[in-house]
């Protein structure tokens, strides 16, 4: 009887999960934050996590994929983690800085503004993305990480237009005024009010369309282009998804970014 309530107040959850933050915990436990795809964002404490020899603690590191079962413990935040099979590692994104941040930034964007509630959306979204990192060739890395932001951002439900203004929904062609705060694109009437918006060329505008479709810009992002892209990004996010909560992994991503391409 004792074990039956207990499996009643303590549930075992399964779920495919990815892991978001790790953080050591005493001499040999860790705790883990992970965007699972049946139960959104999950915290956990991995016990004996840190041992050499634990099962549940190889391939618990930053970006792998696996399948995590979890028990669920009433009136705590904080669950624990009976296991994680590994599926993929992505062991190789930490080993160059330009993939590190860009990853790291993506990872932020689920931490900071994923559901607490089932969303597998956002799970897919970020499996891809870091599955298109990972893949992506040299050079290929900026454009791989702002598709897979932005089809995070249009997952999470904030899609910017472009197609047509913002504000009045007019059909808009060509070359675009587009403001982060009003949610894209704006009509020549419209454009007058907002405040800072960014020129969009018709070769800018097409790039956005590809990286809101999980495409590779065509041509390819150059260093100057991918920085405007990533500050567009970036003030999109700001105005609808953070508000007024700090990404430093997203400015670290900026930063890095350039300093590698302008050095
Ligand atoms: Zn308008």
């Amino acid at each position: 009887m004792e074990r039956w309530w207990h499996a009643e107040a303590m549930p075992l959850i399964t779920t495919p999960a990815i892991v978001l933050k790790v953080t050591p915990y005493s001499e040999t436990s860790k705790i883990v934050r992970l965007l699972s795809r049946d139960h959104g964002l999950v915290s956990a404490l991995a016990r004996g996590a840190r041992r050499a020899k634990s099962r549940c603690g190889a391939g618990l590191d930053l970006f792998a994929v696996g399948t995590a079962t979890v028990r669920i413990k009433a009136q705590t935040d904080l669950h624990t983690l009976c296991g994680f099979d590994l599926t993929r590692g992505h062991s190789h994104i930490a080993e160059e800085m330009a993939r590190f941040g860009a990853a790291s930034a993506l990872v932020e964007l689920a931490l900071k503004c994923a559901p607490a509630e089932p969303h597998p959306e956002s799970f897919v979204a970020l499996e891809e993305g870091l599955d298109a990192l990972d893949r992506a060739g040299a050079g290929g890395e900026e454009a791989a990480a702002l598709a897979a932001c932005w089809r995070l951002v249009v997952a999470l439900g904030f899609e910017p237009v472009l197609d047509r203004c913002a504000a009045c929904g007019t059909p808009v062609q060509g070359a675009v005024a587009f403001s982060a705060a009003q949610g894209g694109a704006l009509c020549r009437a419209h454009q007058r009010d907002a405040a800072h918006p960014t020129r969009l060329v018709s070769e800018d505008r097409d790039a956005l369309h590809a990286l809101l479709e999980g495409r590779w810009p065509d041509p390819p992002l150059d260093a100057r282009h991918a920085a405007a892209h990533r500050r567009l990004l970036i003030a999109f996010i700001r105005h609808h998804l953070a508000e007024d909560r700090p990404l430093p992994a997203l400015a670290f991503w900026d930063r890095e970014s350039w300093n590698a391409t302008s050095s």
